[in-house]
């Protein structure tokens, strides 16, 4: 090599690495740090946990139900599979969470609506108007950005001493004395966990099927929904996404979950090489309607949710039309004017079952009825009644069911829930 090549080389090198620096500036916008403290056996495999009360799955009741929890004295520790929280709320992208309000007035509040209505202040967007009854439905589902809901949940979960795991699901459970013994697996991570009641809020009652409690599943379920963008990009908590029906869609395990994910992502790929549009914005995840439901100490019938039943145990409203999607949409059925439904606290507990309470889309219901009480506002008002049913059974050494239901109303109300037969 002669020293002009050698030094042409050189040039170039500094020209290249000159411009490939600004080339990576301008791609980085900027970088800021921040260090991530993890406790010094953090690389020992196993982990053992004893905790009052075991939340699992973080989605949109399960964090509810252990924020509540955690705030009303309880030891608590939550389990999620995935990487956040807010489940179909925020990795499904349904972040549109409804209905908070009938009829002119708000019939759902306490937690859930906090997380609302802080992320919906924090990115300077706009609260429904309540007192206004409007003529569609949706129009007082309240656009929530996704991705501050899911960091406020945290936050939440921090300041009320909740323990969160995160890539880790329940592998067994046995009864151990008056005790559950739970055991878990992460990647690298296997957690034993001791607890006095369990909240399954897996969506599709994952823990009741594991514990061998009955379930119910339809033949043919709703279908899924994959949340995506293509041309423009999204603006989050002011908008909803494109979506895809996803027919067949099936929760029920990993294999039919990953056959939705791989079938709505091919799709997704077809219509971007179709239309020559760019992919703005894809969910990591299928959204799911449909899967298990559980049997519970009582069911309720689609008659129930549309004459407004308020059940003795009723522990939170519910509000939003029948809204079964089938092959052809959706054909929502509005419940009649001034019709409120109620949800018991029957119809979260497992027929048969202690110590056990469920929370979200698997509550006691038939179908049609399901349809309506599946939605977000009511889930995560389960989830709230769920925290505070295992919390105080947790205290009193029994189970929810035995506790006095005046107790878990009080306690409700205490921590903000709106609560039928309140006054
Ligand atoms: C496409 C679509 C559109 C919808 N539209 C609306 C709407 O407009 N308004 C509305 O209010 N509602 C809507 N819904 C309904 C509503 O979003 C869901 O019914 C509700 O969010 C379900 O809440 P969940 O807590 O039961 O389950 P999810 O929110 O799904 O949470 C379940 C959580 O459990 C975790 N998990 C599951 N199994 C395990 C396990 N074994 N171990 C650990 N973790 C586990 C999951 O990762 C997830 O985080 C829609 C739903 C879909 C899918």
């Amino acid at each position: 090599m002669t020293d002009s090549t050698h030094d042409n080389d050189r040039r170039n090198f500094l020209q290249r690495s000159v411009f490939g620096t600004a080339a990576a500036s301008l791609a980085i916008a900027s970088t800021s740090h921040v260090t991530a403290q993890t406790a010094h056996d953090a690389a020992e495999p196993e982990v053992t946990n004893e905790v009052d009360v075991l939340v699992v799955g973080g989605g949109t009741a399960g964090h509810v139900a252990a924020i509540q929890a955690g705030r009303a004295g309880a030891k608590t520790l939550i389990v999620e599979r995935g990487s956040q929280l807010g489940g179909t709320t925020t990795t499904g992208g349904v972040a549109f969470p409804g209905l908070f309000d009938a009829w002119g007035k708000q019939v759902i509040a306490g937690i859930g609506w906090e997380l609302v209505r802080e992320s919906v202040e924090l990115d300077g967007g706009k609260l429904p108007n309540f007192s206004k009854v409007p003529q569609r439905h949706w129009q007082n589902q309240v656009y929530t950005n996704q991705f501050l809901y899911a960091i406020l949940a945290e936050e939440k979960c921090a300041q009320a001493g909740v323990e969160i795991a995160y890539y880790e699901f329940p592998q067994a459970i046995t009864k151990a004395g008056d005790h559950w013994q739970v055991d878990c697996v992460g990647f690298g991570t296997r957690r034993r966990v001791r607890c006095k009641q369990i909240i399954d809020c897996t969506g599709g009652a994952e823990l009741v099927g594991l514990l061998g409690f009955p379930r119910m599943r339809e033949e043919e379920r709703q279908p899924g929904s994959f949340l995506y963008k293509l041309g423009s990009a999204p603006s989050p908590g002011r908008e909803q996404l494109h979506r895809l029906y996803v027919h067949g869609a099936d929760s029920s395990n990993s294999r039919t979950a990953t056959v939705a994910n791989l079938t709505g992502r091919k799709s997704i790929l077809e219509k971007a090489r179709k239309t020559g549009q760019r992919l703005m914005h894809l969910q990591p995840e299928t959204g799911f309607r449909e899967s298990f439901r559980i049997e519970g100490e009582t069911m309720i019938t689609v008659n129930d949710y549309t004459s407004g039943r308020i059940f003795d145990d009723a522990i939170s409203y519910a509000f939003y039309p029948v809204d079964l999607h089938t092959k052809t949409g959706v054909k929502p059925k509005p419940l009649q004017r001034g019709k409120v439904p109620t949800i018991p606290l029957r119809a979260l507990i497992p027929k048969g079952s202690r110590n056990l309470i469920v929370a979200g889309r698997c509550v006691s219901s038939d179908r049609l009825a399901n349809s309506g009480l599946r939605v977000q506002a009511s889930c995560m008002g389960m989830g709230q009644a769920a925290g505070i049913a295992a919390t105080l059974a947790a205290k009193a050494g029994t189970t929810p069911l035995e506790v006095p239901f005046a107790e878990i109303k009080s306690l409700l109300i205490e921590h903000g829930q709106i609560v039928p037969g309140q006054v």
